[in-house]
């Protein structure tokens, strides 16, 4: 109780481990808050600003290539894990395939998993590979909550619009959070926000 969540994010921020199979996903150790979202949605640049560091997260330039989930140990408190992006037009449906096969081995009967965050550009809104994101965390039941990012993009007026068509479409799905979160990276808006929202599942 108390605590800032500033202080909670300024201790160590390590690599734990990178897993590009199944088999190579660590045992949990620590409560688990994922992020998750299509290439390019911003995600490396908010994980950054989160966790106020410059490159933690690298930015995935290179579509469809191998990808890991990445596990990174915060001040030993929580792991916090970056999934690889998905949404790339021209993958193949074997790579596709294996993707799926990894994520549903991490997400199924993951205890420690507190909470993945679906990035959503708020350009773009919802696009059927979240829908198919969510569907998956819905099946595997783990809890996961939209956040919006990219919010310097879009006038206010159209934030709202965009939060209340998610919302409504939100009530289909069974494992989502209604509560939708408005961030920009760039500006540093509604950062501090969702670090208050991460301390909160992770401990
Ligand atoms: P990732 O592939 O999901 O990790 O996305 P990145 O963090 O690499 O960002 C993808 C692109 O979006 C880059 O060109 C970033 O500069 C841009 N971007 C990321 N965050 C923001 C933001 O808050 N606002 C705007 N306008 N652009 C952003």
């Amino acid at each position: 109780m108390g605590e800032s969540s500033e202080h909670f994010f300024s201790g160590s921020c390590d690599f734990a481990a990178g897993a590009a199979t199944a088999e190579q996903i660590p045992a949990a150790t620590l409560p688990e808050v994922v992020f998750a979202g299509r290439s390019n949605v911003g995600k490396s640049s908010l994980i950054n600003a989160i966790t106020n560091r410059k490159a933690l997260a690298r930015t995935s330039r290179t579509p469809g290539r191998t990808q890991q989930i990445n596990f990174f140990n915060i001040a030993g408190r929580f792991m916090l894990v970056d999934m690889p992006g998905y949404g790339f037009a021209r993958v193949s449906k074997l790579q596709k395939q294996d993707w799926q096969d990894m994520i549903y081995s991490y997400l199924r009967g993951r205890e420690s998993l507190r909470c993945v965050f679906v990035l959503v550009d708020a350009r773009h809104g919802l696009k059927d590979s979240d829908r198919e994101m969510m569907k998956a965390l819905d099946e595997c039941a783990a809890p996961y909550r939209i956040v919006l990012t990219k919010i310097d993009e879009i006038k206010k007026p159209a934030r709202e619009v965009l939060a209340a068509a998610i919302q409504d479409e939100l009530k289909k799905f069974t494992a989502g959070h209604p509560d939708i979160y408005f961030t920009s990276a760039e500006k540093k808006e509604g950062i501090e926000a969702l670090r208050e929202v991460i301390m909160r599942v992770a401990i």
